[in-house]
């Protein structure tokens, strides 16, 4: 299974950190969550991740961490002013980013690939990267759900500052208000998850990832999954679309059963 120190090697790079621990498994799953923001890519990430064993890679994730801990590079100032405004990264920081991260898509784990891929060029270049390493995705799962709902949840959404572990006021607050169960950290609305920033962020997405349907379609990956309910119901619809059974009896194994 994938360890922390795993993805460890994808928020701060390799420079510097010993080789993870890989476990190997017997089926490594590897998928792209595909999704308007807001749709619930980041928790089914780590539910599908926790039941699967795959490890979680979030674009998003690495340069929010590159914005608060590293000293700022221009990349590192140009990506946290891109965030800022809500708009997209430009395509060649995101791909070296990535490319700097490649042993992780090697991840014997398996991967959940949530905020990357999210344009064509992006697309194109992982196309061309995985099959580089030898490596297959088994689908794309792409999350549908209405856009006053996607409102709705970002508005609400409050994530920890130090595990960026995502809550909701009103579908899954933490025990204790404004701190995070997991690790005890402060909770915040994510400053790209202000209703301003918001509709640049749904502009993006309709104009340069919803194309990447039809790119994964074409090629037979892409899985419709509608994304309404409760996480637990999200993640139950998301397993049954990929045909893995939930049984630990079944010849297709969960982590939990493995
Ligand atoms: P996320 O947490 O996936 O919603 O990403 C937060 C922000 O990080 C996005 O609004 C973008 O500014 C930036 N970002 C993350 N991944 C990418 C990507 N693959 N391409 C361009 N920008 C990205």
């Amino acid at each position: 299974m994938c360890d922390t120190h795993s993805r460890t090697a994808w928020i701060q790079g390799w420079d510097g950190i010993d080789e993870p621990v890989w476990h190997q498994l017997r089926m490594p799953y590897r998928f792209v969550l595909l999704g308007a923001p807001g749709v619930g890519k980041g928790t089914q990430a780590r539910l599908l991740g926790e039941a699967l064993g795959s490890c979680h890679l979030s674009t998003g994730d690495v340069f929010r961490a590159a914005s608060e801990h590293i000293a700022a590079t221009p990349a590192v100032k140009l990506a946290k002013a891109a965030m800022k405004r809500g708009d997209l990264v430009p395509d060649d920081l995101v791909i070296s980013t990535v490319y700097e991260r490649s042993q992780c898509l090697q991840c014997p784990a398996g991967f959940l690939l949530d905020g990357f891929p999210r344009t064509l060029q992006q697309a194109q270049w992982l196309d061309e990267r995985l099959g580089q390493l030898g490596v297959m995705l088994d689908a794309v799962v792409h999350y549908e759900l209405p856009t006053e709902q996607i409102v709705e949840r970002l508005c609400g959404r409050r994530t920890c500052e130090d595990c960026h572990t995502v809550y909701h006021e009103m579908t899954r607050p933490p025990a204790r208000a404004d701190i995070c169960d997991d690790c005890g950290g402060r909770l915040v609305l994510r400053a790209d998850d202000q209703p301003v920033v918001v509709r640049v962020r749904m502009d993006a997405y309709l104009k340069t990832t919803e194309p990447l349907k039809e790119f994964y379609g074409d090629q037979g990956l892409l899985i419709p999954v509608r994304a309404t309910g409760t996480p637990e119901e999200v993640l139950e619809r998301t397993l049954q679309a990929l045909g893995i059974s939930t049984s630990p009896d079944d010849g297709r194994m969960l982590a939990s059963s493995r």
